[in-house]
């Protein structure tokens, strides 16, 4: 029996892997679930799973979530708090942690489950483009296991050789692999004007076509930087530079990414587009288990469509690349930017097509430097907001 944490439970991701944990009672026990400050939700997931630990980031759902829980007679402890997240993330009693917390907020907890040697299954691709280097590092010192949930870097996984310790230790050259073609459906705009990109409002801006995700990582795929957050994310797990990647349009998303190999052979993983597929390939890896995910049905899906990504309508992606080459710091830097960005464009306080713009003047206002630790990253995190907000207030 397995015991799990899930850090961020009441999300997309969270929702989606508590429905194939439920279908696998015998095999996944629930340790830990975690939410920033939707205590009802919490608590309907603490009804129906009973963990033994619930933690609340916020101190007023904190405290109605333990009244809730005491009314009903829940013998199930609240943690509060930050420090909480780390603390069930790096628990004795847990081995597999989902770490589903979107943005930066999700950094310190999936860093000590990757210390505390976990097998950590990482959603959370922010935490990798902040800090990759000391992600890696802790994965290797520690002896954990790190397996990739968003959709494509689980199917380059699984179209790479056999890693027995999960990713991080890929020698791509020696191993024969040449490139990988990294999917993007596209998002709600793929074939709006420059203009008209000017116009979209945030709810048309999370309606996406193919994938139902939270409201951030929506922005971020109507704005292609989900797409460049997973260039940098695919550097790190994979060991690759970023000329070794190429960004595919393929408005379908059936095929989830491929990999290229001298010979000329391409392999790919394709599936309908539901989260369910990869969360439950990397809970029981090397086994296989049921997603709850329908068969794939080719006859209804007709074709498949390949067009090369367009960098001046979509400018993230480029500003994406800049910073894995430029190294060092500069990929917190476009985190934190674009964090700031998509919260103020989702307020409807900017239009969409400013979110790179203050990505750009962040990058070209803040040097970036070598990483040397997690205190210097948040220190770099917390510069670049305020130099977001400033720019924005000129
Ligand atoms: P979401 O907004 O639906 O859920 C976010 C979760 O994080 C919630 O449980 C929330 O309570 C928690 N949270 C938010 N702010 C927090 C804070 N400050 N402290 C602690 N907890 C906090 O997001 P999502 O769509 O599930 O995405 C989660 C992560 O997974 C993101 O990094 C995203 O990029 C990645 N991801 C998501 C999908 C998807 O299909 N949704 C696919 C690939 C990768
Ligand atoms: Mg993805």
């Amino acid at each position: 029996m397995e015991q799990l944490t899930i850090l961020g439970s009441t999300g997309s991701i969270g929702v989606s892997t508590l429905d194939v944990v439920a279908r696998h009672p015998q095999r996944y026990r629930v340790f830990a679930l975690t939410a920033h400050s939707q205590w009802e939700r919490l608590l309907e997931q603490c009804r129906r799973f009973r963990p033994t630990v619930a933690v609340m980031v916020d101190a007023g759902a904190a405290a109605q979530l333990r009244g809730a829980l005491a009314d009903e007679g829940l013998a199930i402890e609240v943690l509060q708090g930050d420090a909480a997240l780390e603390e069930v993330a790096a628990h004795g009693e847990v081995s597999v942690v989902m770490a589903a917390i979107v943005g930066a907020a999700g950094l310190k907890s999936a860093l000590a489950a990757a210390l505390a040697g976990k097998r950590l299954l990482l959603a959370n691709k922010e935490a990798l483009v902040i800090s990759g280097a000391l992600l890696l590092d802790a994965v290797r010192r520690s002896g954990a296991t790190l397996l990739p949930i968003d959709s494509e870097h689980n199917a380059i996984f699984q179209s790479l050789p056999w890693q027995r310790q999960g990713c991080g230790a890929l020698q791509p050259e020696a191993q024969g692999v040449r490139k990988i073609l990294l999917t993007a459906s596209g998002g709600p705009f793929r074939e709006f004007s420059a203009e008209a990109l000017a116009k979209v409002t945030p709810e048309e801006a999370v309606a996406h076509p193919n994938w139902s995700m939270g409201r951030k990582i929506s922005v971020d795929s109507a704005s292609m930087m989900n797409k460049g957050l997973e260039v940098i994310e695919a550097c790190w797990l994979f060991n690759l530079s970023p000329d070794q990647i190429e960004v595919v349009v393929h408005p379908q998303s059936i095929i989830h990414s491929l990999v290229e190999y001298v010979d000329g052979s391409v392999l790919s993983q394709m599936g309908n587009p539901d989260m369910r597929t990869p969360i439950a390939h990397a809970l029981a890896w090397p086994e296989r288990i049921a997603s709850g995910v329908p068969s794939l049905d080719l006859f209804a899906v007709a074709r498949l469509d390949f067009e090369p990504a367009d960098e001046i309508r979509f400018p993230a992606l480029a500003l994406s690349f800049a910073a894995m080459r430029a190294g060092g710091t500069a990929p917190a830097l476009l985190n934190a930017a674009n964090e700031v960005a998509v919260e103020q464009f989702l307020l409807g306080a900017i239009p969409f097509t400013t979110i790179p713009k203050v990505i750009a003047a962040v990058l070209d206002t803040v040097p970036a430097v070598a990483v040397e630790s997690l205190e210097q990253l948040l220190e770099v995190d917390g510069e670049a907001r305020r130099q977001a907000e400033r720019w924005l207030q000129r």
